[in-house]
């Protein structure tokens, strides 16, 4: 068996990685290289596979950086299955449009911009060629065998990063020998809101892992509930706004879970709670199809309110002018909305018109990198820069750190140590990682692998 790694090594997007055995070709994961347009356009335009001649691709989950460049790879001929969870399928569909539409209207910046002679991009797909993914989803149930054929059967389990995502445990027949093969895509973390823990595996012989912070450890998760409720109070009582920058996938529906939560506690002050992310409301609506698809407590919570994605005093906003019309709406109220890093999208606007305000509260729930407009207020600046302004900031800022969708340090050396209960493994990759997190991971994991385990670079390829 031949295992090429097409993304997603020695970084931490991209993710890509081709297995061929004597009789198959099956892409892991199709994802979009994101970063700097001069550094990832190549290596989004060019597929080192045949995508043609590829008999199947496994999506492990919906993020861009996992399924992005699938819309480039049926451009480019393929025709055969995607297989994923349902609820992979229904926010990838959605996910991928978005990304067409995006790509569209930064070429389209680009163009105006570009001065005469400069060479103008084109997106690299388009809605359409996402509309057609669409159609090759094949859904896998989690936790039933799924044949390809006589050589291949293919397994999911719960990866507990974000809805849908799945670990894929693989079966192939080479050269008259089984082989099993464990890929575990994105791992989350144990006791997250809504999804199920990660599932352990049993042996096999080749284990490809992700590291995002194999040299990390995340603060606990269990106060965020808590932590919600007092920041919101204290905004609530001196009647100012919290406005709280969100990922439209995954973060955006953990806080309307858990204020939804402490509203059937009761333990929530009264204030009006808006989600103004058109992206995040119709992924809400996804996740809300899917709630047999998560965890107990969440079946508990079932059982006496039927939606947990709704509250009294919870509007899911759509037009540009409801939008606008909260800027000039007195505190105290509560805003959700996206980019998470406050780089684009509607939550600029609202940051812009509240981060002067003494008693208003901006609350960070997620990394912001650094050059960012996110990074600036985790800093806490004097002053940020928001569309060229500089605006004293006089707002609260509130960051919550338990809210990582990936596995750590912790998370990591748990999984395996299961696995090594189970049999160890014979060769285990390490991916999307930076440098520093693959190396810690590769020392943490040394014991449960037959051979010390290999961190590739990227079109490196490996026969085991
Ligand atoms: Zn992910």
């Amino acid at each position: 068996m031949k295992i090429t790694f097409l993304g997603a090594a020695g970084e931490v997007t991209g993710s890509q990685h081709l297995i061929e055995t004597d009789s198959r070709r099956i892409l892991l994961d199709c994802g979009l290289f994101q970063g700097r347009s001069e550094e990832t356009r190549p290596k989004n335009e060019k597929f080192h596979c045949v995508p043609r001649k590829l008999d199947a691709v496994i999506l492990s989950h919906a993020h861009i950086d996992h399924s992005g460049n699938l819309p480039g790879l049926v451009k480019a001929g393929f025709e055969g299955p995607i297989f994923c969870t349902r609820a992979t399928a229904d926010i990838a569909s959605m996910m991928l449009r978005d990304s067409a539409k995006i790509q569209k209207e930064d070429a389209k910046y680009h163009a105006k911009k570009a001065a005469p002679g400069e060479p103008v991009f084109e997106a690299l797909y388009t809605e359409e060629h996402a509309r057609e993914v669409a159609k090759l989803f094949e859904y896998v149930r989690v936790g039933a065998w799924e044949t390809l054929g006589d050589d291949v059967r293919l397994r999911f389990h719960h990866a507990g990063h974000i809805l849908g995502a799945a670990i894929t445990e693989l079966e192939l027949l080479d050269e008259g020998e089984w082989k099993r093969l464990v890929f575990t895509g994105d791992l989350g973390r144990r006791d997250q809101p809504l999804l199920h823990d990660p599932a352990t595996v049993e042996r096999a012989d080749v284990v490809i892992t992700e590291s995002t912070y194999g040299n990390r450890v995340h603060p606990n998760s269990a106060d965020v509930k808590s932590e919600l409720q007092r920041i919101i109070c204290a905004a609530s009582t001196k009647r100012g706004k919290v406005i709280i920058p969100a990922f439209s996938l995954g973060r955006t529906q953990m806080i309307v879970y858990l204020l939804n939560e402490l509203r059937n506690e009761d333990a929530l002050c009264r204030v009006p709670v808006y989600i103004d992310s058109p992206l995040a409301t119709r992924l809400t609506d996804v996740y809300r199809d899917h709630q047999e698809d998560m965890d107990e407590d969440v079946k508990e919570t079932l059982k006496y309110d039927d939606d947990i994605f709704e509250f009294d005093g919870l509007t899911y906003i759509q037009s540009h002018d409801e939008s606008i019309a909260l800027n000039k709406r007195p505190g105290p109220f509560v805003v959700i909305s996206a980019s998470g890093m406050c780089e684009n999208g509607r939550v600029v606007h609202h940051l812009k018109h509240t981060v002067s305000d003494p008693n208003s509260t901006i609350l960070i729930i997620g990394f912001q990198a650094a050059g960012t407009l996110g990074r600036q207020l985790v800093e806490r600046r004097e002053h940020v820069y928001i569309h060229g302004r500089r605006i004293p900031l006089n707002a609260t800022v509130e960051t919550i750190n338990g809210l990582s969708a990936h596995a750590d340090a912790e998370d990591l050396k748990w999984w395996f140590d299961e696995l090594q209960k189970k049999g160890g493994c014979g060769q285990a990759f390490i991916v999307h990682g930076e440098n520093s997190g693959a190396t810690a991971l590769a020392e943490l994991i040394n014991d449960c692998c037959d051979v010390p385990p290999i961190i590739p670079q990227y079109g490196e390829s490996f026969e085991v």
